[in-house]
């Protein structure tokens, strides 16, 4: 019997996992990690292309039924069976990730892969489809999100195969797709807390325009909290805040229900303007001249009219540069 809350599908289709196993590019040398080998259908093969599997899988009883599966058998030296939840555990090196991997970890799962130290070569990793979908999306198409901006940030990610349903047993209720994931070498020196609440502004309606963004009432005034409490530090300290990575909740660079929520931009305009009012006729000297601050660093770089939904990597990371050159900080 197969738990749903572990996401236990299994692989049936051998030609399936040999295309997979094939398109990971596996060298003799490699170190592998397999994440939920579950009753080992991809194991095997993977035992057969590298050097050795390292395996974290949560079931004991799977765990029992993967050592039975290779025992005796010249793999058995070659596997290494790590029980547990693969969130929680201490990864250790390995060159490549091959994986059919629960759903339900996806995100947290991703971000823990991008962060993990020494960089490997490649991840190649089954997905639900629509989450595949927003990881490989780029600028311009419909499912373009935080999610995206935030892997591409840290990877090269590319779409590499659709699975159907019934590839597995039991087939899961949605349809998925093959991954890969190259974490950027070297990784991009951001801040990622920064870099997170930048992003966050950016995309709470992905397809508003940045000018109408940053003239919201609430961003104003979180990033003049920021820009004060900035300045009481330095003035008290006399020294400058490094653009040091203060280390960061990761699971927060993925999606939590409640960021699809805020990205669907499914209310209309004047919902929104009632919601964040206006602020053009405030009449406070102080909030507009902080606001001309804000929107001089979006002139400056050409920003204000464009949208987050078509934005490259390269140009948020340049208007993030602004903003923190005119003293403005997301975190
Ligand atoms: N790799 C196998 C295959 O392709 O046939 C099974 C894949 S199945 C989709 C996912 C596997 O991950 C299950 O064996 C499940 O017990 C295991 N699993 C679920 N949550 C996990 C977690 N947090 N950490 C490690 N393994 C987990």
């Amino acid at each position: 019997t197969f738990h749903k809350s572990k996401g236990q599908h299994i692989l049936k289709n051998p030609l399936l996992v040999d295309t997979i196993v094939q398109k990971a590019g596996i060298k003799s040398t490699d170190v592998i990690l397999e994440i939920g080998p579950g009753t080992g259908n991809l194991t095997k093969k993977l035992l057969e292309a590298g050097k050795m599997v390292i395996a974290v899988e949560l079931d004991s009883r799977m765990v029992l039924e993967l050592q039975r599966r290779f025992q005796g058998t010249p793999y058995s030296n070659r596997l290494k069976v790590i029980q547990g939840d693969v969130l929680k555990t201490d990864l250790p090196y390995f060159d490549i990730c091959v994986a059919n991997i629960p759903y339900q970890i996806s995100s947290p799962l991703t971000f823990k892969l991008l962060f993990h130290q020494p960089a490997f070569r490649c991840a190649i990793i089954m997905f639900q489809k629509e989450f595949a979908m927003r990881l490989v999306a780029q600028p311009g198409d419909k499912f373009y999100c935080r999610l995206s901006v935030n892997t591409q940030l840290y990877a090269r990610v590319s779409h590499l195969l659709k699975v159907g349903k019934n590839n597995f047993r039991p087939p899961p209720k949605v349809d998925s797709s093959v991954v890969r994931i190259e974490p950027r070498k070297p990784r991009p020196q951001v801040n990622s807390k920064e870099w997170d609440g930048f992003i966050r502004i950016c995309f709470i309606r992905k397809n508003k325009t940045l000018g109408s963004i940053f003239r919201l009432k609430h961003v104003l005034s979180l990033l003049e909290k920021n820009y004060k409490t900035l300045q009481a530090l330095q003035s008290s300290q006399n020294g400058s805040l490094g653009n040091t990575d203060m280390g960061m909740d990761i699971s927060s660079l993925g999606d939590s229900k409640e960021d699809q929520i805020m990205e669907m931009d499914d209310r209309s305009d004047d919902e929104m303007e009632a919601e964040d009012g206006d602020d053009d006729g405030d009449a406070e000297g102080e909030v507009s001249e902080f606001k001309d601050k804000v929107l001089g660093v979006l002139k400056e770089g050409q920003f204000e009219e464009k949208r987050a939904s078509k934005l490259s990597q390269q140009e948020f990371l340049y208007l993030l540069s602004l903003f923190n050159k005119a003293g403005l900080h997301f975190s």
